[in-house]
């Protein structure tokens, strides 16, 4: 018998929360509406009571925070170039220049050694990632930040759920300046399917936030309406609203899984494959991924080939963006950001979820054992 096909990634919805989304099918109400506010105001609370206003993805959240914190035609905006591409796309759609910053080796995220030398009189905000859910030293980020007085707006699509000094990520850590975005794509800690949250600072205005949600419109008690700013179409629907709730109450179990999966791969990997393994950190990390990188010359196509004959999906998060066409149209060379070159041609990442079993994680190491001598 042949064990099923392992995900590198998968969902838990439970069946309460399947029951409440067929409720909100048959309210008559499907997109924004009470679900949304009672989503809203879930995250708030987890966020330390700041303000939070959910969208239909966490690409749509960056891109308005970008707008809200004035960031367009003629600023530079700072961020990684090992990301999934849409923290760097959402730069160019606003019509500010991205600068990347390469990161540093071991925790994979932007080294903040180089980031003071990347800040010039047109940069205006950074973004920060915390990839696979490692959060970036938010300390040393801030104090980089507040000297130069830019703008954070942290990238937190992949650390839901993660801290940093025992504090989650959404709380603030700066001097509330800052924005904190995150995804609840399919794939992350936390899903509604599609969709995303943007904590917001002290010093915006959440009507515009609002506004620039939704078409600009800002409607009146009469039930007129006028539009003086453009906005987009980034809503979340109730359906969507009312899975996050459903997974709201499973997320330290979520994590607290994560983390125990995670230390069974430290324990089962064998040191003698050659493998860098990411930063052991239980404490402050979601386990978002667990990211390898492979031995030098080693062939990843064959792995992820051969891991995929065994029945086990693995995925590549990320090539380094800057390598990609748009972005080489923009002046990027190979060659400019040489770890987020190596790791991105390097890294694979090995399945990770809640439900998986800890005989999934043998299975997924016995397999990759066998299968590194075919690939070197
Ligand atoms: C998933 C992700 C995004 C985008 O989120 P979507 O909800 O898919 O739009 C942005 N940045 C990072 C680092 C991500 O992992």
């Amino acid at each position: 018998m042949t064990a099923p096909f392992l995900p590198f990634t998968r969902p838990s919805i439970d069946e309460e929360t399947i029951a409440e989304v067929a409720n909100v099918l048959r309210s008559g109400w499907i997109t924004s509406g009470p679900k949304v506010l009672a989503f809203e105001a879930a995250l708030s609370e987890y966020c330390g009571g700041r303000p939070v206003r959910v969208f239909n993805s966490g690409t749509a959240t960056l891109e308005v925070a970008l707008r809200l914190a004035g960031v367009g035609a003629g600023d530079t905006v700072i961020t990684t170039p090992l990301t999934w591409v849409a923290t760097a796309n959402v730069i160019l759609e606003v019509g500010a220049t991205p600068v990347l910053v390469d990161v540093d080796p071991i925790t994979r995220n932007i080294d903040l050694d180089l980031l003071e030398a990347a800040i010039t009189p047109r940069t205006k905000a950074i973004i920060q990632v915390d990839l696979a859910g490692l959060s970036v030293d938010r300390d040393r980020l801030y104090a980089i930040a507040g000297k130069h007085t830019l703008r954070v707006i942290e990238d937190a699509a992949q650390s839901f759920g993660a801290s940093w000094n025992g504090k989650p990520i959404g709380h603030s850590f700066g001097d509330d300046r800052d924005f904190v975005s995150f995804s609840f794509h399919a794939n992350k800690n936390l899903t509604t399917s599609e969709g995303g949250a943007l904590v917001l600072p002290a010093d915006i205005d959440t009507g515009l936030c609002e506004r620039l949600r939704l078409q600009g419109v800002r409607r009146f008690p009469d039930g007129g309406m006028d539009v003086d700013v453009l906005g987009g179409k980034f809503n979340l629907t109730d359906i969507s609203a009312t899975i996050g709730l459903g997974q709201m109450k499973h997320l330290a179990a979520f994590t607290a899984r994560r983390r125990e999966l995670a230390r069974r791969y430290f324990a089962r990997l064998d040191p003698s494959l050659g493998l860098e393994l990411p930063v052991a950190d239980f404490t402050n990390c979601n386990w978002h991924m667990f990211q390898i990188l492979l031995p030098a010359g080693a062939d990843r196509g064959k792995l992820v080939a051969a891991m995929k004959e065994q029945g086990i999906g693995v995925g590549v998060h990320y090539p380094a963006l800057h390598l990609f066409s748009l972005y080489r149209a923009l002046g990027f060379r190979e060659g400019d950001f040489p770890q987020a070159e190596r790791i991105g041609a390097r890294t694979v990442t090995l399945p990770l979820f809640p439900s998986m079993q800890d005989s999934d994680i043998d299975r997924v190491c016995e397999t990759l054992t066998a299968s590194l001598p075919e690939i070197a």
